[in-house]
């Protein structure tokens, strides 16, 4: 049996994003609602990230301006 990498994916951490979108300009991945907080592809809390998306990723980490963003890996 071999061992898989889940992809890692962009957590939002609800309880600290205020919708400021800054996050949406970075990764087409986000949709914005009318209230400017992003809408994850396939609902919930957790954006997979192909590999062409890590690079915009770390940068809406670095740039959310309420620490809202984490990128997380799973195996
Ligand atoms: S940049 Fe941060 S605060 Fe702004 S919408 Fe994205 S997660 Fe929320």
């Amino acid at each position: 049996m071999s061992a898989r990498t889940a992809a890692p994916t962009l957590h939002i951490d609800w309880t600290k994003c205020r919708g400021r979108g800054v996050c949406t300009e970075l990764l087409a991945g986000l949709g914005r609602d009318p209230w400017g907080y992003p809408l994850v592809r396939g609902g919930g809390s957790d954006l997979p990230l192909r590999g062409d998306e890590m690079t915009a990723a770390r940068e809406a980490v670095d740039l959310c301006p309420l620490l809202a963003l984490s990128i997380r890996t799973r195996s």
